[in-house]
């Protein structure tokens, strides 16, 4: 999962991105409304964190509104990419606003983390239109909320970067992911790629789900489920 947390208060943004990369998350980070205009509108991500406060960053008219222009701009281009908007305890009419520009949910300063990723997990279900959360496949489940994996009923211990990397294979069963495409969920920007990262991963995974369980195309991708491009499955 790659999220953008547009937040300008150093201490706040720091924290945030390491509690969720520990969790797992790909975290990229911007601190103003020029540079998240800008962020939005070349890279797709999973999900955005959306401080409403924020300093422009550019010309003066363009950063007015804080991170309420950020989200209208987003949505005037019909990107659906979930959106929490992080607000100051006392500033109720930014919430409204907030979710009248199209966020999708909002969390008032302080929250705890805990709080943040259920969130973070029940808005990317409700963008997915999953109704049944938990991933199924071939004996293996994958429980997005409690992060449990099981393997024939029995739970499977995996370190947040191999859950990463099932989880974006087991939602799109038949899809190729490519070892980019996967370095994508796992790494923001900035974080050093660890070369042959990926593989590590998928060899871990292999020898704890069953050898077959994740298939390749080489030098293509990864993929779970019937293999693509086999229009019979
Ligand atoms: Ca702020």
């Amino acid at each position: 999962m790659r999220l953008l947390l547009v937040e300008d208060d150093r201490m706040i943004g720091e924290s945030l991105r390491s509690a969720l990369r520990l969790e797992g998350y790909a975290v990229d980070w911007v601190r103003d409304v020029a540079a998240a205009k800008a962020t939005l509108s070349t890279e797709r991500f999973d999900a955005v964190l959306l401080d409403l406060g924020l300093p422009p960053g550019g010309p003066k008219d363009s950063g007015d509104e804080g991170g309420l222009g950020v989200l209208r701009e987003l949505r005037s281009r019909e990107d659906t990419t979930p959106v929490i908007v992080l607000t100051a305890r006392d500033a109720l009419g930014d919430r409204v606003k907030g979710l009248d520009a199209g966020a999708d949910d909002y969390l008032v300063k302080p929250f705890e983390l805990d709080e943040l990723c259920a969130r973070l997990r029940a808005v990317m279900r409700r963008h997915g239109g999953r109704a049944q959360p938990v991933l199924s496949h071939g004996g293996v489940t994958l429980d997005p909320s409690t992060r449990q994996v099981t393997r024939d009923g029995v739970p499977v211990l995996l370190s947040a970067r191999e859950f990463a990397v099932l989880e974006a294979l087991m939602q799109r069963p038949g899809a190729l992911l490519s070892r980019a495409q996967l370095e994508d969920r796992l790494y923001g920007w900035g974080e050093e790629i660890e070369s042959n990262a990926v593989s590590v991963y998928i060899h871990q995974l292999r020898r704890k789900l069953g050898a077959g369980f994740i298939g390749n195309m080489r030098g293509v991708g990864y993929f779970v489920g019937p293999a693509p491009g086999d229009g019979s499955a």
